[in-house]
């Protein structure tokens, strides 16, 4: 058994925690001074520091990554008539949020090389929803899996032809770019998750919409706020409480601070797993113009579940996200298309997500990769 230089955390919050524990406690006292717990001062700053980062026009603090998904599908009133095209290779709630928001989920696959919607695939679920006419197809929801951007040069166009909205799910990209754009400023709708392990990660729950067209900002604004007008008296429409605490968005705030500096950590770490296993490992690929923020840095290898016993012998932590297609589970099996969806379920079985935070060493990020390959050659 081969021990790393150092015990290393597959996400490592605590390092993270102790450069910054003092600027939180300060926010925490500042909140506890001021008082206003719900729609303080610190939910406007940080909606103004995630313009000021991404680009995007303007920034809406939600409770989670789920509900900045839901509240753009219900400012868009879509109807269970209406067909909103998913990965069928990605986290749950992307699937939750349609359904959720009253719409129809159609499964689409994804790419062997980006593991991100495949774009022609998309082309061919329009075509078969519109042969079928029983939903209408309305809008696409691409997911940056695992930080990297899904193929935005193919996908704007086929949502184009076919009308359909893009909503970008970046629960995971925060800190990805795409075409000279941060997520966020990429699609005319972006979705993200605050959850702790993300890159961007608060101290509990939270998430934001990020708005390119600022088109949705008022419907999910009054969404955010059980559906309430500016004076918060009457409900114009149908919402939920789906704010930030003050405490929460703090605590963000602070935690964006740090991120360009952590971003090239990442990206750093990053750039040696690609080095030392390129050839050697199926790596999540991407196209020119696409940048990840490696929010997850992920392979797909034969006999995974060996290779990663192998991998927990000498002490390097990993994790399968995901093992079962979104399809293939018990809560959207009915959704599933007939035939199946090959490349997802492919992925299933061979993707493993190895150590990726920036408080890794380059001689951790090594001693990961030597392992990978001793693992690969056993
Ligand atoms: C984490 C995640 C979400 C949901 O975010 P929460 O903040 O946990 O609600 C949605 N989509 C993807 C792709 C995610 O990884």
């Amino acid at each position: 058994m081969a021990q790393p230089p150092a015990p290393i955390a597959f996400i490592d919050l605590k390092a993270q925690q102790a450069r910054i524990r003092g600027r939180i406690e300060a926010r925490f006292a500042a909140v506890l001074d001021q008082g206003a717990y719900i729609n303080g001062p610190e939910v406007a700053e940080l909606e103004a520091a995630l313009c000021a980062f991404t680009g995007a026009g303007k920034a809406l603090a939600v409770a989670s990554g789920t509900d900045a998904l839901v509240m753009p599908m219900m400012a868009m009133d879509l109807t269970a008539e209406d067909a909103v095209f998913i990965p069928a290779f990605t986290y749950n709630a992307t699937a939750s949020a349609v359904i959720l928001a009253g719409a129809t989920p159609v499964f689409v696959d994804v790419r062997p090389q980006d593991f991100n919607l495949d774009p022609e695939d998309l082309e061919r679920r329009v075509a078969e929803v519109r042969r079928n006419g029983r939903l209408r197809p309305r809008l696409v929801i691409a997911v940056d899996l695992f930080g990297i951007p899904a193929d935005y040069a193919a996908i704007f166009p086929v949502a184009e032809r076919h009308g359909l909205q893009v909503l970008e799910d970046a629960a995971q990209s925060f800190g990805a770019r795409w075409d000279g754009r941060w997520a966020g400023n990429i699609a005319p709708v972006t979705a993200t998750s605050f959850f702790p392990a993300k890159s961007l990660g608060g101290y509990g729950d939270g998430g934001a919409v990020l708005f390119r067209d600022p088109q949705l900002w008022e419907a999910c604004e009054q969404i955010r706020w059980h559906g309430t007008d500016a004076g918060r008296r009457e409900s114009v429409r149908v919402g939920f409480n789906g704010r930030l605490d003050s405490l929460q968005c703090a605590v963000v705030t602070e935690k964006l601070a740090l991120f360009p500096e952590e971003l090239a950590r990442r990206r750093a770490i990053a750039a040696i797993y690609d080095a030392r296993l390129a050839g050697r490992v199926d790596p999540q690929a991407f196209g020119p113009g696409a940048e990840s923020g490696y929010g997850l840095y992920t392979i797909a290898v034969d006999r995974r579940d060996e290779v990663q016993a192998r991998l927990k012998a000498d002490a390097v932590p990993t994790a399968i996200y995901y093992p079962q297609p979104l399809h293939l589970m018990a809560a959207f099996r009915r959704y599933a298309p007939a035939g199946g969806l090959p490349e997802t379920e492919r992925l299933c079985a061979r993707v493993l997500s190895l150590p990726m935070h920036p408080y890794l060493s380059d001689e951790q990020a090594h001693y990961v990769a030597d392992r990978v390959l001793a693992a690969l050659e056993s």
